[in-house]
């Protein structure tokens, strides 16, 4: 099974694209979770607002589907300014981005999505435009060619990325505020979903919303999925009502396990345990044994593999902790491999 037909993946699908308007969060107050970051940003917010100032730039980051796209649009709700929403990959060429900075206003808010796939050439231009709120053009070719600067409003630029680390220093260096979203909690995630489902107008118990919570991988986008697939199991098979049992046995019917486990991550933990007696295996060993690639490994199924404590880096590869081997009914071996390390040998995943 390809990756982007997994009911859990963290990247957007198709069917989450009708839904997922009507249920983002608006405004800060009704974004849940994540209070650090809501509190700073908060503060930021009003002080930029009583300056009568744009915001200093943004950089949010963290896996997929954790509400860095809501919290760009909530900035600019906040702020009571415009957004523009790109991609790092859809902005090919230097002179898209010139085209982009031109037409903003100023307080604008630019959001890019991945911005760690922008070119070198189009970095380049947004250096300027971050630190000084200029465009500087070239004019002409050869020896008579010289450079035009061009002033452009004052905008917030709101970078995400799955991971910070794959950013360029000269670009990570040019946000004044750079933020990490958390996965969230399933008590986190009960609110979401009881939220979504009072949005939606769907009758809920409490037991079946954190059932649902559970099986969420952390993960807000994910979660409101769930929700939808329940509440057509729950149409069909009863009155409509969300119940902890209508829960469960939907998601067991679609291979969606009590921690939010699916068939790949099952493979990749059972490949790690039995045919490598629970590591060290490396990233490129995993993706061949399993036949998916490293970077999808590593950014759709370690980090909650990771947040569960199911796997663990070491500098000699990923490990599978006994909690993984308990989850899927093995007996851990009298030594792990993992006992040979210490924490602070771990390297974080998204740094
Ligand atoms: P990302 O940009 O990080 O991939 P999104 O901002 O697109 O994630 O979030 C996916 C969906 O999850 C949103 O449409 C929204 O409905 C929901 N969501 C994300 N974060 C929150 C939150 N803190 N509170 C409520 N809903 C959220």
């Amino acid at each position: 099974m390809p990756h982007d037909d997994r009911l859990v993946m963290t990247g957007m699908r198709q069917e989450d694209q009708d839904i997922e308007a009507s249920l983002r969060p608006r405004h800060l107050r009704e974004y849940i979770g994540q209070e650090k970051v809501k509190n700073s940003l908060g503060i930021y917010i009003n002080a930029a607002l009583k300056r009568h100032d744009a915001l200093d730039h943004i950089l949010l980051y963290g896996p997929p589907g954790l509400g860095k796209t809501t919290l760009a649009c909530i900035v600019a709700a906040e702020m009571g300014q415009n957004i523009r929403v790109t991609s790092g990959p859809a902005i090919e060429r230097p002179g898209d981005l010139a085209s982009i900075l031109t037409n903003l206003n100023a307080g604008d808010v630019l959001f890019i999505d991945e911005i760690h796939r922008l070119s070198r050439a189009v970095e380049e231009v947004l250096y300027p435009a971050m630190e000084d709120y200029a465009l500087d053009i070239m004019i002409g070719k050869g020896p008579t060619a010289r450079s035009m600067r061009l002033d452009l409003p004052k905008f917030t630029l709101v970078g995400a990325t799955t991971r910070a680390g794959r950013l360029s220093a000269p670009l990570r260096d040019r946000f004044g505020i750079v933020f990490r979203l958390e996965m969230y909690t399933p008590e986190e995630l009960s609110k979401i979903v009881a939220r979504s489902a009072g949005i939606l107008g769907m009758p809920y118990d409490s037991e079946g919303i954190l059932e649902i919570a559970r099986r969420s991988r952390g993960t807000p986008r994910i979660a409101n999925r769930l929700l939808k697939r329940v509440r057509d199991f729950a149409q069909v098979r009863g009155d409509g009502h969300i119940t902890a049992e209508v829960a469960r046995d939907s998601l067991n019917m679609q291979d969606v396990d009590a921690l939010g486990l699916d068939r790949i991550d099952r493979a990749v933990l059972s490949a790690m345990i039995d045919k490598f007696g629970g590591g060290p295996v490396g990233l490129d060993t995993l993706a061949a044994v399993t036949g998916e690639d490293a970077v999808t490994i590593e950014d759709v199924y370690e980090p909650y593999l990771m947040q569960l404590g199911f796997i663990m880096r070491t500098p000699r590869g990923r490990v599978c902790t006994p909690l993984a081997y308990e989850h899927l009914g093995k007996t851990p071996p009298a030594a792990l491999p993992i006992q040979d390390h210490t924490d602070a040998e771990q390297t974080s995943l998204l740094d």
